[in-house]
């Protein structure tokens, strides 16, 4: 939870490797062409930062959410999984502090009656968390309306959490909000979780699902959404040094994840929440940042919250959150380490990162060089003679075979020359082409996406070629 860490734009470092792509327009026309990620309600006019996942882009984010529970929950012995609500009892968010302060700094401009996220303006970058709170700092920095150039208010708070009504009385006691965070779920759940699974300290409880956020400036395409998921992992440890050294474990693991899926190391680094930035409860903050067209910015937090989470619900409910330690015979309110990614944002980045335009014989192949575990199909099964009924047919066969494991595909509005290029715009990792001489020897041609090389393989060990392959990406 980010009660309010804003995020200042942090100084670029020395060696800034500049992004992956330098015109976001580049993703976003790509992301809509291909059926990555359309605007919600388009036919409408479309709603502020609300994106829909097209055919593509739905594998995508699930292959994301799949490899961070692989990673999170199924390789590890001390994670389990929780599905919490995503309505709650009113109470968890004052608890929690998100009525009272899960809020942003908000300035006006008098003329145009824009909003924006003082933090966000040209000219406030960079600002500590006590400037942000400072009443006087429009004035100080001589800040204007980035539109028109109009007056802008002193800042004011605003809250980020979506209200509604629970039952059909719509009144102040029937109140309940829109998660803003998976994590509380974790935590009113602790008890549930630790006594039915017969879990010991440490371990932890992983969650993926939407949260919503009443964003003052959203933008930057999926960067900043009102509704998205997020991939959260709440840590349970012993009071203290454990929760420190738990810390030192889960932020190289993590971002040590981004790489494991091909996102470029030199456009990832860790920035250190400032002392006047951290939340108030919490011991210590490390971000996973990328380098966005945009900027250096927030992929994953990985927080050290102390007692925060279960001391507050317990003293609140009356309930007893407390953990006997069956080795030191102790009983005490564990500590939390949290590891806050969203899924959105992943799934953005990864498509982003992997995004190349190279010359191949005079021509410009655009291919993204996603993780074979990301990418929406992982073979497309193409004829090299569609008006052969004997190789379409053998193609089905292979693509119904394959579709047993995995995604695949099966394509012939093109000539294949064509048909590999869109293949390699959407990322698909392995092409099986089959032409007339695969009737007599029974072999077809397997070609690589990112060396282009094309191998002759029998087609009864097709299946298992591609499923060595993926086994062999996954290993890297
Ligand atoms: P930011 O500073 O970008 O607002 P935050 O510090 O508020 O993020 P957390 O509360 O720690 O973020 O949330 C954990 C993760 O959830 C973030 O690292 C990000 O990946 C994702 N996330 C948070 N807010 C949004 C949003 N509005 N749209 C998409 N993803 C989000």
């Amino acid at each position: 939870m980010s009660i309010p860490t804003t995020t200042p734009e942090s100084a670029v470092p020395a060696a800034d490797p500049g992004p992956a792509v330098a015109n976001l327009e580049t993703i976003v026309s790509l992301a809509k062409r291909r059926g990555f990620v359309y605007p919600s309600s388009e036919i409408y006019g479309g709603i502020n930062a609300v994106w829909d996942y097209g055919p593509l882009g739905v594998e995508r984010k699930n292959n994301v959410k799949r490899a961070w529970w692989r990673s999170m929950v199924q390789e590890r012995d001390d994670i389990v999984g929780l599905d919490a609500g995503i309505l709650m009892h009113p109470q968890v968010w004052v608890t929690s502090g998100h009525v009272g302060s899960f809020s942003d700094p908000l300035v006006e401009c008098a003329t145009c009656r824009r909003r924006f996220r003082i933090d966000e303006l040209p000219g406030a970058e960079g600002l500590s968390a006590t400037d942000l709170r400072d009443e006087t700092i429009v004035g100080r920095l001589g800040l204007a309306c980035p539109v028109d150039g109009g007056a802008l208010s002193a800042p004011r708070r605003f809250n980020l959490m979506f209200q509604t009504y629970m039952g059909p009385v719509q009144d102040e006691a029937n109140i309940v909000y829109l998660r803003p965070e998976t994590a509380q779920g974790s935590y009113v759940n602790f008890k549930n979780v630790q006594q039915s699974s017969r879990r010991k300290l440490p371990f932890g409880i992983a969650q993926i699902g939407k949260s919503f956020r009443n964003e003052i400036s959203p933008g930057n395409f999926v960067f900043r959404m009102r509704e998205f998921e997020q991939m959260e992992m709440q840590y349970f440890v012993r009071p203290g040094d454990a929760a420190a050294a738990a810390f030192e474990e889960w932020l190289p693991r993590r971002r040590a994840w981004y790489e494991r899926h091909g996102v470029s190391p030199s456009r990832l680094r860790l920035r250190e929440h400032a002392p006047d930035e951290l939340a108030h409860y919490a011991k210590k903050a490390v971000d996973v940042e990328y380098r966005f067209p945009f900027g250096w910015k927030e992929l994953e937090g990985v927080h050290n919250r102390g007692d925060f989470d279960l001391g507050s619900h317990a003293r609140s409910s009356g309930e007893n959150l407390e953990y006997f330690d069956p080795v030191s015979e102790e009983h005490y309110v564990p500590w939390v380490v949290e590891t806050a990614a969203g899924a959105d944002r992943a799934a953005f980045t990864v498509l982003i990162d992997s995004h190349h335009e190279e010359e191949v014989k005079g021509e410009t192949r655009v291919v993204l060089r996603l993780h074979p575990d990301l990418a929406p199909y992982k073979v497309a099964v193409l004829p090299l003679l569609k008006k052969r009924p004997e190789i379409v047919d053998l193609c089905h066969r292979i693509k119904d075979d394959l579709k047993r494991d995995l995604m695949a595909v099966y394509d012939d509005t093109a000539a294949i020359g064509k048909l590999y290029r869109r293949q390699d715009e959407i990322g698909t990792p392995w092409c099986v082409t089959v032409d007339v001489d695969s009737l007599e020897d029974g072999a077809v041609t397997v070609r690589d996406r990112d060396t282009m090389r094309q191998e002759r393989i029998p087609v009864a060990r097709i299946r298992r070629a591609i499923l060595d392959r993926m086994e062999a990406a996954r290993a890297d």
